[in-house]
This record gives C-alpha cells, sequence and structure tokens, in this order.
C-alpha cells in the first residue's frame, strides 16, 4: 500500500521518495548523501547487520530492542529516510524515536498531513491533565512520569507546567501554522535584504508546507535563516510541518525550564531534553538517564543544559 501511494506521489515529486523526503534534488545536489546514511553506520556497534528498509529487517530490528544503539532501538517497521532532509531531521529531533517505558514513537520522520497525524494519535493510550491552567494530553506513561516529576517539585514548594496551551499534543496543522509564522515573515526580510527575489519568494509561498521544507534549507544552507530572529536555522526555531515531537504527543514545553533543578526533577521522571537550542522543550523518553547511552543517545552539554541526542 505504502509503496502504491509513494508511486502516486511520484506525479507530484519530480521522482518517487520514501517517507521522509521532501525533495530528491536536495540530495543529489549535495552530492554527499551517502555518508550520512544513519543506518549503515550506527555510531555504537550493533549486534545486527545495518538495517535496511525491508519486512525482513525490521522484524530483526523489533527483536533487537536490547541491543545498544540507535538503530536497534527504533520502532519495528520505522522508515529510514533517503534523502537529506529527513535525515537531518532524525539527527535533529531522532530521540523520541527510540522511547520506551510504554511510549509509543512514530514510524516515520515526517507525518505528511493530518490524516497522517491523526490516524497515529487515535492509535495511542493517551490522558488528558489539566496542569497550570490547561489542558494538556500526552501519551499515558509520559503523563503518568509527568504527574510523579510535578509531585516531586511540589515537596521542594516548586511547580513544573505547561507554557502555554499548546504545550503538549499539537495538530498537523497547528504545526503547519507555527512553521508559516517563521516563513513568511523571513521571506519577506530577506527580499527587502537583495537576497532573494520575489519570484522565488511568491512559488516557495505557493508551496505546500510539506515542500517548502527542502527549499528553505537549502536557502539557509547559503546563510538565508528563517529562524525568528533571523540568525540559525528555522529548525531550531519551529518544527517543520508534521515533524514535530508534540505530534508523537510525547513532548511538552516547560514554563519553568530556567530552573536548573526543575530540569533535575523532569529528568528523575525520565523526561530530558533533547533538541538543542529549544530550551523549554522537553520530551518523555521513558527510561533513567543511565539507559540513555544503550538506546544509541548521546549526551551534549550546552550551557549547564544536558540534552541527548540521536548518535547519528
Ligand atoms: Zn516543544
Amino acid at each position: 500500500m505504502q509503496i502504491v501511494r509513494y508511486l502516486a506521489l511520484a506525479g507530484v515529486f519530480s521522482v518517487v521518495c520514501f517517507s521522509g523526503c521532501w525533495d530528491n534534488k536536495a540530495g543529489n545536489g549535495s552530492g554527499n548523501t551517502s555518508a550520512v546514511n544513519y543506518s549503515s553506520s550506527p555510531a555504537k556497534p550493533v549486534n545486527s547487520k545495518p538495517e535496511q528498509n525491508t519486512a525482513e529487517t525490521n522484524t530483526n530490528m523489533s527483536e533487537k530492542k536490547t541491543a545498544a544503539g540507535f538503530a536497534a532501538n527504533m520502532p519495528g517497521g520505522f522508515q529510514s529516510p533517503a534523502d537529506d532532509v529527513g535525515k537531518k531531521l532524525l539527527k535533529e529531533y531522532g530521540s523520541m524515536f527510540v522511547a520506551k517505558g510504554g511510549a509509543t514513537a512514530p514510524k516515520t520522520v515526517v507525518f505528511k498531513d493530518e490524516s497522517e497525524v491523526s490516524a497515529f494519535q487515535s492509535g495511542l493510550s493517551k490522558s488528558t491533565e489539566t496542569i497550570g491552567g490547561f489542558a494538556i494530553e500526552l501519551q499515558s506513561p509520559a503523563m503518568n512520569d509527568l504527574k510523579k516529576a510535578i509531585e516531586d517539585a511540589k515537596k521542594e514548594n516548586l511547580t513544573i507546567s505547561p507554557r502555554g496551551v499548546d504545550s503538549g499534543r499539537r495538530t498537523y496543522n497547528e504545526t503547519v501554522g507555527l512553521w508559516a509564522s517563521r516563513v513568511e515573515p523571513a521571506l519577506k526580510h530577506w527580499v527587502a535584504k537583495g537576497k532573494i527575489t520575489q519570484v522565488d519568494a511568491d512559488r516557495i509561498k505557493s508551496l505546500s508546507p510539506f515542500e517548502q521544507v527542502s527549499e528553505v534549507l537549502k536557502l539557509e544552507e547559503k546563510g538565508i535563516y528563517f529562524a525568528k530572529d533571523l540568525s540559525k536555522s528555522i529548525i531550531y526555531s519551529v518544527a517543520p510541518p508534521g515533524t514535530s515531537q508534540h505530534l508523537a504527543m510525547l513532548a511538552l514545553d516547560v514554563k519553568e525550564f530556567e530552573n536548573p533543578k526543575v530540569r533535575e526533577i523532569l529528568a528523575r521522571h525520565n523526561w530530558y531534553q533533547t533538541v538543542v537550542s529549544d530550551l523549554p522543550h522537553f520530551t518523555y523518553l521513558g527510561v533513567p538517564e543511565t539507559e540513555l547511552p544503550n538506546l544509541g543517545l548521546k549526551r551534549i552539554s550546552d550551557n549547564g543544559r544536558t540534552f541527548w541526542i540521536p548518535e547519528l
């Protein structure tokens, strides 16, 4: 079924591409795609052959969840991205794919539309709680541990609460809205600076959000950045449509993120920072910190903060 669907998409994209692929032109242009193929070069040795995107090896993957390494801990049936953009996103946002403790990770780096997101979310065991005045929806194991963290914080006269109404679950359309809130002003800015022509800006605006991602990342390779402050990549500002960990219901944006004690309590309850430079954003990984390296995650320290990112 999937293959049929991708073939059907071939009319829209100039080439057939697999999940996570926005535009194979980006991959062809850079000329170094094979070097960064995460699946054939896990940073830690895995007790299995390099994973391929086939039914047989996916079965192997699910049987080897206890093995060390990122690829070995991804969900069975995970559709490895074949293109540069998908690989980049896996590297930047991918920690949640090895979440354990009863969490369910998506099998794709990018959900393509609202129906894919609702299909995923509707199959989850989830719970809703009112926290800090906002109704927050998360996967049940993530919520259970969050409630324990909140209890622990209380004992120390601290609070752990969401930053806003969209701090937990998001819909696909919400991620599209956030994306547009960065892309549109940035296009205006760079046209005014003479870095992009109005024709190009109009063309990019006319693309679907899904198609815009590779165009925007290509411009960023030339230093034309799309984050809110225009000084860094948009992916450190908002997640491209369909890629947010909030869609997986395994993320929470925390109001008290500046407090090291709060970060410590969250980590004690399996909630970690996993996206470098998205400081309020925490991800549910479902295991104690000592087990994270076994999942193929590596520790990055930055300004007194600890991030756990895929070792790819
Ligand atoms: Zn977030």
